[in-house]
């Protein structure tokens, strides 16, 4: 078994920026990501054949950049490797982590650990939304940026955040007609943070520059207060129904208007991925504006476990330069632990760290104010709607179950199979919580969590075999 001082869990640009801050000072980690080539969700590396949408940034160079700070320093990176299990191995003595990939290393013990897994897009449910060619922002990213493949001829981009304007672009220079996009928040949401919020964030201001441009371009007509209300389709989309929202997005149904598309892609923001900090039983803490539990963590973004750092969109919608920022602190407290560095050493540096997070999180509080969940939307799904899409479980089946007793979420898979498909209720998750609250009359931190277990990840049989069969072969040593 391989032994090194730190693990970094996820190759994006908080996972990058920590290992980069951690090889400077010698420290012996290895960096570890599910994905083909590291670079996460910013800095997705598609393959080589095929043309790369344009980005209003040099992501490519600031990515070749860290890369070539970690081959400088020799360190171990591991694509293609998902950290499937992780235990502690009793207190003060590192964890060890169950790997999976394409390499010979099963396991490997840490002393620190760095949970970087970023996040995922945050589902909308609606009637209609399991067709084929209903898909999330992000996916929709994947698909351009990760494999060069155009998703359909005709989109319609709907939703909350930041992706929004990015899909619509990447889509209609991909050669996607944009019908519209329609964003829930009205164009007064958090107008009032944004002098403020783009205050020297020049970047930023490239890439609304960027994107808005690329939509007059087009002519992607832009419409606030609105969503999409219904997918329709035998066996694909084929059209979709949309129309206004109120303050508390309420969908007004008698503003209803048709479209024909083939893809809808939609996604209110995006939610943590917990799989690995609720596995090791850090604390989280339920954030009601974003309707999202995150893990609590110190100031060095160290979490409730001794030993594990936290950094990235893990923490909470942050973005490509917060989650570096995170990186590197979280980096700068696992080097005054491992005494590379004093504090006095460490403090100018996190100074500046900290004066440059203060400015991505006045960004963020904008962000925020027009990404707040609103509980109208629940009124989107109505008894036959499809809720989890992996099992098939509509509406009134978990009315069912709450009628029959169940009272959170661990009561409702029971009874359902919601939540025991293949995304392990990463998407119906939030859409059960709020079903649950709102019928028992409770707020949604009271449901609770479905149960996290591993393997984190899908995983092939085969390698569950290796594990049973080299634990038989050392025991019959
Ligand atoms: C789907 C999606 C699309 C986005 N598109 C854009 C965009 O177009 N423009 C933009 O400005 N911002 C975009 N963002 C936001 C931006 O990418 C993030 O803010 C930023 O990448 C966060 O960095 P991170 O390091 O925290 O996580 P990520 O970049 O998400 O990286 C996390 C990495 O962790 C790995 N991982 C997770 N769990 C495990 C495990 N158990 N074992 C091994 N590896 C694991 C994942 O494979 C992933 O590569 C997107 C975000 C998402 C989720």
């Amino acid at each position: 078994m391989s032994a090194v001082e730190v693990a970094i869990i996820g190759g994006g640009p908080a996972g990058l920026a920590a290992a980069v801050e951690l090889a400077a000072h010698g420290v012996s980690l290895v960096l570890i990501d599910s994905y083909a080539q590291l670079g996460g969700h910013y800095f997705k590396q598609g393959p080589p054949e095929a043309a790369q949408p344009k980005t209003a940034d040099d992501r490519q160079g600031e990515f070749e950049e860290l890369m070539g700070a970690l081959e400088a320093r020799e360190v171990v990176t591991l694509s293609e490797t998902s950290v499937w299990a992780m235990f502690p191995n009793g207190e003060g003595m590192g964890f060890t982590l169950h790997l999976s990939g394409p390499h010979e290393i099963e396991r490997l013990q840490a002393h620190y650990v760095v949970a970087a897994p970023g996040a995922y897009d945050r589902p909308l449910a609606f009637p209609g939304w399991q067709l084929p060619g209903v898909m999330t922002l992000g996916g929709a990213q994947m698909l351009l940026k990760g494999h060069g493949i155009r998703p359909g001829q005709r989109a319609l981009v709907a939703g909350s955040g930041p992706l929004l304007l990015a899909t619509a672009a990447s889509l209609a220079e991909a050669g996607t007609e944009v019908a519209a996009v329609l964003d829930l928040a009205s164009g007064w949401d958090g107008l009032r943070k944004a002098p403020q919020a783009f205050w020297g964030q020049f970047a930023r201001l490239k890439d609304v520059w960027h994107y808005g441009s690329a939509c007059l371009k087009y002519g992607i007509p832009i419409r606030f207060g609105q969503t999409i209300f219904q997918a329709m389709g035998e066996a694909a989309v084929t059209a979709a129904a949309y129309g206004r929202v109120d303050a508390q997005w309420r969908p007004r149904l008698d503003t209803a208007q048709t479209v024909e598309v083939d893809t809808l892609c939609v996604a209110l923001g995006f939610l943590p991925n917990l799989a690995l900090t609720r596995h090791l039983g850090c604390a989280h803490t339920y954030d009601p504006d974003v309707d999202a539990f995150y893990p609590q963590h110190d100031a060095a973004m160290e979490t409730t476990v001794p030993g594990v750092y936290v950094a990235g969109d893990v923490t909470g919608i942050g973005g490509k330069a917060l989650s570096k920022l995170q990186g590197q602190v979280a980096a700068l407290g696992i080097l005054q632990k491992l005494q590379y560095l004093t504090p006095s050493n460490a403090e100018a540096q996190l100074a500046s760290l900290r004066r440059n997070i203060r400015a991505e999180q006045r960004f963020m509080a904008m962000l925020r104010d027009r990404m707040r969940i609103r509980p109208g939307l629940q009124q989107l799904i109505e008894p036959d709607t499809i809720v989890c899409r992996c099992e098939m479980v509509a509406a009134h089946q978990i009315h069912t179950a709450i009628r029959e007793g169940a009272r959170d979420l661990k009561g409702v898979k029971l009874r359902t199979r919601c939540g025991m498909g293949a995304c392990q209720g990463r998407y119906c998750e939030p859409h059960v919580r709020q079903l649950v609250a709102a019928a028992t009359c409770t707020t949604p931190d009271k449901v609770g969590h479905m149960a996290v277990r591993p393997p984190l990840l899908p995983l092939p049989i085969s390698e569950l075999l290796k594990t049973s069969e080299s634990r038989r072969h050392t025991e019959r040593l």
